[in-house]
């Protein structure tokens, strides 16, 4: 499984960085998955060459515009580029409500257009595995106001997993999302404690009782990105990462 990170910001463009968006390939085929699809997703796709068209589904984390919010462009995007292959977007419960009232409010009449494919809307239930595209996806609830639930999220594949912590504030409910995973992407919004957000000084207490084998954090507002990093491996726009 191929990783690559599309989005490394948070939600407003701090570093030059992209909001949040992680392609996921598997066995040397173009990446089908994404996992979140920020507002700024489409650009941040276009420039690492990657091609919408060719994602099957998109894993979002929680309802947020950062996290979520590049949907309707990149549905769009597949009606005036002739996408034929339907699109799953899995995400927390009230996505369908949200993406249409999403598009309706950027886009007027888009949510009803009829089109060459089909956007099917899955919602996340706690802990619940649902097999995507060869790769098993758990979400795992965590703790960050989006009006909806927000998750952590697991991938496996047979070869390699990964976890995303999403947007939360410290739960051990992480311990068991990274549970002996290859790679756990981490949000690592700021040096010290805030509420709804996980930071660099919580995540140092807790670090020893991971089991992933690699943490990589992203999402860093500017005051995480301007303290001293030299013991974290830190994401970046175009990180590409093999498990
Ligand atoms: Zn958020
Ligand atoms: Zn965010």
């Amino acid at each position: 499984m191929d990783a690559t990170v599309v989005g490394s910001g948070d939600a407003f463009g701090s570093g030059g960085r992209f909001q949040t968006c992680i392609a996921v390939a598997v066995d040397d085929a173009p990446p089908r998955v994404l996992v979140d699809c920020g507002a700024t997703s489409l650009t941040a796709l276009r420039k690492q060459q990657l091609d919408p068209n060719e994602v099957d589904t998109i894993v979002i984390t929680h309802l947020h515009g950062d996290h979520f919010g590049g949907l309707p462009f990149l549905i769009l995007d597949g009606q005036f580029r002739r996408r034929s292959r339907d699109l799953t977007v899995v995400g927390p419960p009230g996505t369908r409500d949200r993406l249409t009232t999403a598009m309706e409010a950027l886009y007027p009449g888009s949510s009803e257009v009829r089109r060459r494919f089909d956007v099917h809307v899955l919602e996340h239930a706690d802990r619940r595995p649902l097999e995507l595209g060869g790769i098993r996806v758990t979400p795992y609830e965590v703790r960050h106001a989006s009006g909806a639930p927000a998750y952590a999220v697991q991938l496996q594949t047979s070869t390699g997993s990964l976890a995303y912590s999403g947007d939360t504030e410290w739960t051990d409910v992480l311990l068991q999302a990274a549970d002996d995973v290859d790679l756990f992407l981490c949000e690592g919004y700021s040096p010290a404690p805030i509420r709804w957000h996980l930071d660099l000084q919580t995540l140092e207490q807790h670090r020893d009782r991971f089991t992933c084998r690699e943490l990589v954090l992203t999402h860093l507002s500017p005051t995480a990105l301007a303290a001293d990093l030299t013991t974290w491996k830190v994401a970046y726009d175009g990180l590409r990462l093999t498990v």
